[in-house]
């Protein structure tokens, strides 16, 4: 559905550039939740800005590419990396992070709905037969069509959220990848805005790829995850075998930082910080915060294998079967 093929991407700044996202190669199959977890800064919304390819200065593209396929109404299509734009709502849609801040403050949100839904994005009918779908759709979602006459300020911040993802899931797209769709709001209504993504992602039997730093958010709806430091993932396979069973020294600490019931253990957090991406250490970049580090860690660059059936990490000490201790 959606391969990256050694995509690399980067800002360019008066200084240099800064690359966030290195050489990420690996695949998110149809009808699947694909979760991407990482500290802020470590490249999650640069890497999701490329699957959508909504790519502006100064954020380029230094190589590789993300090539999107599929079958939609019968019909095979394949967009890569210059011109998935073409395939935007219809087979691919985008929620942004801080989405409720993305809708126009001064329009109707039916205007907003239908100035989204047009003819040239896939709409196959007029205005007034759309915004009776849309009506539709929304009571399917479990919200009042009276919504549409609302303007975003008298809504709240979980009712905005949840008319954005009634827009960006509206044409049913193969792929919907959303930035953050749970931040800034309050537990309750993140696990509403959760159950609705998980529905339509079952429902419809698409690919769904949302990225959070928040594990729990991943640990209750992703099928599978990549972890991702410093611009490239370090472990990637099925959520619930990577939190019984995380491999890389990065994703152990993580994981074992995490409150768990029942647990009465003191958690420490990972000490030191994510490099600087203007300047990253040689070598793997997990090093200067990494217990297992030795010599080679500093020097060279590990590459990302598949360690165990479906799982793959980037680490020297996985090489040949082996395992991190402790
Ligand atoms: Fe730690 Fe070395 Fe593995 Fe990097 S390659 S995670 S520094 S042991």
């Amino acid at each position: 559905m959606l391969k990256l093929e050694n995509l690399s991407a980067s800002y360019q700044t008066l200084y240099g550039d800064v690359d966030v996202v290195k050489n990420v190669s690996f695949e998110i199959y149809e009808n699947e939740i694909f979760g991407i977890a990482g500290e802020s800064g470590c490249g999650k919304t640069t890497l999701l800005k490329a699957l959508y390819d909504i790519v502006v200065y100064p954020l380029v593209i230094k190589g590789g590419r993300v090539v999107l396929s599929g079958v939609k109404d019968g019909k095979p299509f394949e967009y890569q990396t210059g011109n998935i734009r073409k395939a935007w709502w219809n087979n691919i849609s985008y929620i942004p992070q801080a989405a409720q801040s993305v809708l126009n403050p001064i329009t109707r949100l039916k205007n907003q709905f239908l100035d989204s839904i047009t003819p040239e994005n896939g709409a196959k009918e007029d205005k007034a037969q759309t915004l009776k779908r849309v009506e539709d759709y929304l009571v399917e979602l479990d919200l009042s069509p009276d919504v549409l006459n609302a303007f975003p300020f008298q809504l709240s911040g979980g009712m905005r959220q949840r008319a954005i993802i009634a827009l960006a899931t509206f044409m049913s797209p193969s792929v919907i990848l959303a930035d953050e769709p749970t931040t800034a709001l309050d537990v309750v209504v993140q696990r509403g805005i959760l159950m609705m993504l998980t529905r339509l992602q079952r429902q419809n039997k698409n690919t769904l790829v949302i990225v959070s730093h928040d594990m729990g958010v991943h640990y209750q709806i992703a099928d599978r995850i990549g972890i991702m430091y410093s611009g490239s993932f370090v472990e990637l396979g099925k959520t619930a075998d990577i939190f019984e069973d995380p491999v890389h020294p990065y994703t152990i600490m993580l994981i074992g930082a995490l409150p768990r019931i029942g647990d009465t253990r003191r958690k420490t957090g990972i000490p030191g910080r994510p490099p600087d991406l203007k300047n990253p250490p040689p070598g793997c970049r997990f090093a200067p915060r990494c217990p297992h580090a030795f010599e080679r860690c500093t020097k060279e660059v590990p590459a990302f294998i598949e360690v165990m059936p479906g799982r793959f990490a980037a680490c020297h000490l996985l090489e040949n079967g082996g395992r991190v201790n402790g």
